[in-house]
């Protein structure tokens, strides 16, 4: 009986100094856009509540046209990078360091290179109505840009590949010095950690990298720019309550963020193809 109650005593003074490091730390500056109340997705400006192929969506499987590519090939995926992880205020993101990862087939290997990696957690596009507890997305952009932000405002000038996490019973291994670097940088917008070891691009893809959704759409955070090509990998991986229950104790600018998906967004009149590629 002792023993529990001083548990719980323990418990309690480590809620209470887990909560004054948050407090203590937290920035002041509250940012323009979030995820809910008055600068929450409704609110965003410009293109991102007029555009007509905004993303995310929800994928229809039954409405997705089949279609027979031709190759996409991950490169450089299987070599590991020192990478960092930061807290930007809406999301965790990973840069990768040391040579360009990219996506692309024979004829043009640097199609697009790896600009970072992000998570939403809830997953961001919905299958068949149903979402997923968590999201990963591997921002591209195309090189023949100066960088980023110059491809997104060109057609085609950015390829996401998203990937679906489904809950598990059992953490996901490859995804625990992610997990790691995120406490880490939990408790401050702009804080930025190394990721312990280093980092393997394809362990945070499924074996399964044929057979992908694509859709045209934007990115899912303002400017909303309309030029991202989507490819959402079919098969999914695994992840934790436990596991998205660390992403969930990050702090945005405007607190706690309980989640970062933006709601799916009118389909209109595009297709969904579900590409068998070669
Ligand atoms: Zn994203």
């Amino acid at each position: 009986m002792m023993s529990i109650l001083r548990m719980k005593m323990d418990f309690g003074h480590l809620l209470v100094i887990l909560t004054l490091l948050c407090t203590g730390l937290q920035a002041a500056a509250a940012s323009e856009w979030g995820y809910w109340g008055k600068n929450g997705p409704e609110s965003w400006p410009g293109i991102c509540t007029t555009g007509k192929i905004q993303s995310p969506i929800d994928i229809v499987t039954k409405d997705a046209k089949e279609y027979n590519g031709s190759s996409f090939i991950f490169y450089q995926h299987n070599l590991s990078f020192p990478a960092t992880l930061d807290n930007n205020g809406h999301s965790v993101g990973i840069k990768l360091h040391g040579a360009p990862v990219h996506i692309g087939d024979e004829k043009q290997p640097m199609g697009y290179v790896l600009e970072q990696m992000h998570f939403h957690w809830g997953a961001e596009h919905t299958v068949d109505g149903l979402r997923d507890p968590l999201e990963l997305h591997l921002v591209h952009y195309n090189p023949y840009y100066a960088n980023f932000s110059e491809a997104a405002q060109h057609p085609f000038g950015i390829v996401v590949v998203s990937v679906l996490f489904k809950l598990s019973r059992y953490d996901n291994p490859h995804l625990k010095p992610i997990v790691e670097a995120t406490k880490k940088v939990s408790c401050k917008v702009g804080r930025r950690t190394a990721i312990r070891g280093e980092l393997i691009p394809s362990l945070l893809l499924p074996k399964n990298r044929k057979t992908v959704y694509y859709y045209i759409g934007s990115l899912t955070t303002p400017g909303c720019q309309e030029n991202v090509g989507w490819f959402v990998l079919t098969e999914k991986l695994t992840v934790s309550q436990s596991q998205v229950n660390v992403f969930k104790r990050v702090r945005g600018d405007n607190g706690r963020l309980l989640y970062n998906y933006r709601p799916t967004q009118k389909l209109n009149d595009r297709v969904v193809l579900k590409i068998n590629l070669g």
